[in-house]
Formats: structure tokens, C-alpha cells, sequence
């Protein structure tokens, strides 16, 4: 047992948990002035204030207990990252300069570039090669207080790339790790030739999915125009149902298409991208236990517009952020920018951030009874700060963590 106290401010979020992360106020944070904490094995067993630790019911619970001055301005929990594409090998920053020169992605794909160029490199990684890559990335998001980090497939493709990605992706260390099969991310050359291309590789790529559950937590579809489509989307979902797996898909990002409405009926557990949705869209979004997943860091390097975050939030959409890390379109994991991004660009508040890098992220990820928010029966995970939350999400590259508890553990100091 842990015993925390010596907290300034502890940010809880139970407030946004009662609200189900939706039309939150600054309230909803839920700080407690003078904060203590009491940790057993993996959870949380009490939180409130100091003074609440003197009273006799307190002592009665919780006898002899010593206290650790944890000495904290800010405790928060665990930023949660519900969206990327960490496994990986190969860069692509020859790429970026060629689209900053002007060339556009048919010309690049053309000439070897985009997610194909990836798909090369990661198919031809060795299982510990793909490993010695991704821990450095799997400890970059640790260091910044990602005590959860979602990890897609889908550089390879095929069945013993998607599987070698997901094995990897099982076994990093450090943060909490939840894997996704998006093996409909694209078509792969092989398939390119055919009459109904997209049909065809989708019916491996539902093939797959019993022999890959056991390293997928979830399953992941790309659907816009020139990828997948709506009808594909459905198929891919009815067959995650099936496996008794949760759906999520990347949405309405370059075209609308629909897909964010379809996949929120289809019972997603969230919608990734959400820019090119209509008010009708929104609306459903609002209506749904479905999370909009933001991702403005791939709007930033695609320069592209940025998604309707206020629209989505005044609707009472939930909405939650995340660093979309992948070598094409958002090679940054930095959570500093994300926020600066959403603040500046798509004029989410201070707090609105934070609870969509927390319990809103743990919405999207399908926790959101034991992660996000810190409070009795919760996992003890969160971050440890020098400063107020208010500095947080304001100097971009800024990441003044002293601290990350994961599992009730000092996991990073
Ligand atoms: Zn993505």
C-alpha cells in the first residue's frame, strides 16, 4: 500500500467521467486543493484531500499508514495516445522534401514513395529489428506520461507482416500497450492487378482475422475515396463482431464519405480524423457512444484543413486527441504539439485537452471504467508535474513530467 499526499493540485476528471466526456467545463477537471491518495497493487484505493486523511473514518480504513510526500505542484493521469502507427521500419523523409518541392502523391507513389515504400522496409525487418525500433518510440511517449499507447499493424499487408507487427507491438515495454489489425489500411501491390482489387484483399484481410485475435485487442479499417469503402467497412466490422473483437476506422479525412456516421452506427468505438463531416454527421457523432478521434499533427505536416473540433464538442460529440506517430504523415510523437495544435488551430480549451488525452482517450480505446481519471477501483496511472496543468499544451516540445506511475508504480522519474 501507497500513501500518497502533498499534492497541490490533483486533477481527478470525475467530473468528465459523470458527464461521459461530454460539454465539459473547466469544473469537470475536478481538482482537489491539498490532494492525497491512497494506491494498492495495481489501483487506486482512495483519493481526496489532505485534510479528509485526519478524520476517524479515514483511519479506521486505512490504519498505519505512513504517508509519502510526493512534494507535487500537478498530478494528472496518465495521458492516454488512442492512435498510432509505432511498428515501423524505413523512414520517408525523402518524401517530405519532395512534397515541400511540389510533387504530389501520385507522383511520389509513383516513384516507390508513401505507406508502400513503408510496407517494403517492414516486410524485409526482422521480428527484433521491428522491436529495437519501436521500444525507443514506446519510451519517447513513457517519458511525455503516456501511460497507454495504442499501436496499429498495417505496414505489411500481408498475414506474417501483420502478425510480426502486432507480436512486437504486444511486447513493448513501458506504457500500457493496445494493438490494432489494420490490415485494411491499403491494398498491397500484389493485389493491384486485379478487377475488383480492394474486394479481393479485404476477403484475405477478413480471413485473417481469427488467426490474429490473439495479438489484436481491435480492428482497424482506412476508408475514403480511391481506399475502402462503406460497403467494406461494414463487411470488416460484421467480422470483428463475430470474433468478439471492438471496431474502430480512420474516417471522412481527404473526402466525405460518410464513413464516421456509418461506422458510429455499426457501434465503432471510435471515429479517427472526423474533418470532412457534415452537420448530419455531427449530429449522429453527438448521439453515439462513439469517440471522435482528432489528430491534428497529420493535419499539420499534410496541411490540410484541421477537423471541426468546436462544432463536434458544442454538439456534445466526445472528443479526444492523439499523435497519429507514423512515418508518412505525422513523424512526430510530440504531445505538446498535439495540444498546441487543438488549442491554436482548432480552438479546444485548455481543459478540453486534457480530458480528451485522458478519459476521453480512454472512451476511444474502450477503458473508460478503469483508465482516464483518477478515483477509487481505477488503474493507479498518472503523471507527477512541477508546474500548474495550465502550462501544459502551450510551449510546443515543452514536457515538464517529473513523474509516471503506471499500475501504482513509479515507473519513470
Ligand atoms: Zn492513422
Amino acid at each position: 500500500v501507497t500513501f500518497l499526499t502533498g499534492i497541490e493540485t490533483l486533477w481527478t476528471l470525475q467530473g468528465a467521467v459523470k458527464k461521459d466526456g461530454r460539454h465539459l467545463t473547466e469544473d469537470d477537471l475536478s481538482p482537489i486543493s491539498d490532494g492525497a491518495m491512497v494506491l494498492h497493487k495495481d489501483t487506486i484505493k482512495w483519493v481526496g484531500s489532505r485534510a479528509e486523511t485526519k478524520t476517524a473514518a479515514f483511519r479506521r480504513r486505512f490504519k498505519g499508514l505512513r504517508a509519502r510526500n510526493l512534494g507535487a505542484k500537478t498530478v494528472l493521469p496518465g495521458f492516454i495516445d488512442c492512435h498510432t502507427h509505432l511498428v515501423f521500419s524505413g523512414d520517408r523523409q525523402s518524401e517530405f522534401e519532395l512534397r515541400n518541392r511540389g510533387y504530389s502523391y501520385e507522383e511520389i507513389a509513383k516513384n516507390g514513395g508513401g505507406i508502400l515504400k513503408t510496407v517494403t522496409a517492414t516486410r524485409a525487418a526482422t521480428e527484433l529489428e521491428l522491436t529495437q525500433l519501436a521500444q525507443p518510440r514506446a519510451d519517447r511517449a513513457f517519458r511525455q506520461g503516456v501511460t497507454t499507447l495504442e499501436v496499429k499493424s498495417g505496414y505489411g499487408l500481408d498475414f506474417p507482416t501483420e502478425e510480426k507487427i502486432l507480436k512486437v507491438a504486444r511486447k513493448l515495454k513501458g506504457p500500457r500497450i493496445v494493438t490494432t489489425f489494420l490490415g485494411a489500411h491499403s491494398v498491397p501491390a500484389e493485389f493491384r492487378n486485379g478487377p475488383q482489387p480492394t474486394k479481393e484483399y479485404l476477403k484475405h484481410v477478413i480471413d485473417w482475422l481469427p488467426r490474429l485475435k490473439r495479438w489484436a485487442d481491435r480492428v482497424d479499417i482506412y476508408i475514403d475515396r480511391g481506399f475502402f469503402d462503406l460497403e467494406d467497412g461494414r463487411a470488416l466490422f460484421a467480422a470483428a463482431r463475430n470474433q468478439g473483437m471492438s471496431f474502430t476506422a480512420h474516417t471522412d479525412q481527404l473526402h466525405h464519405t460518410g464513413a464516421s456516421a456509418m461506422a458510429a452506427h455499426a457501434g465503432a468505438v471510435s471515429v479517427d480524423h472526423c474533418i470532412k463531416v457534415s452537420d448530419q454527421d455531427v449530429k449522429t457523432l453527438s448521439t453515439r457512444p462513439t469517440t471522435c478521434v482528432l489528430l491534428p499533427t497529420s493535419d499539420f505536416y499534410l496541411r490540410c484543413e484541421y477537423p471541426p473540433a468546436r462544432r463536434l464538442l458544442e454538439a456534445g460529440a466526445r472528443v479526444a486527441l492523439a499523435t497519429d506517430f507514423n512515418p508518412g504523415t505525422s513523424p512526430t510523437q510530440d504531445l505538446s504539439l498535439v495540444g498546441v495544435l487543438a488549442r491554436l488551430e482548432m480552438k479546444m480549451t485548455w481543459f478540453e485537452v486534457i480530458a480528451a488525452l485522458t478519459i476521453n482517450g480512454a472512451h476511444a480505446l474502450g477503458f473508460p471504467e478503469s483508465l482516464g481519471a483518477l478515483e477509487e477501483h481505477r488503474r493507479g496511472d498518472f503523471v507527477v508535474l512541477d508546474c500548474d496543468a495550465r502550462d501544459l499544451f502551450y510551449q510546443v516540445g515543452h514536457h515538464p513530467i517529473r513523474e509516471v506511475w503506471k499500475d501504482s508504480a513509479c515507473k519513470y522519474k
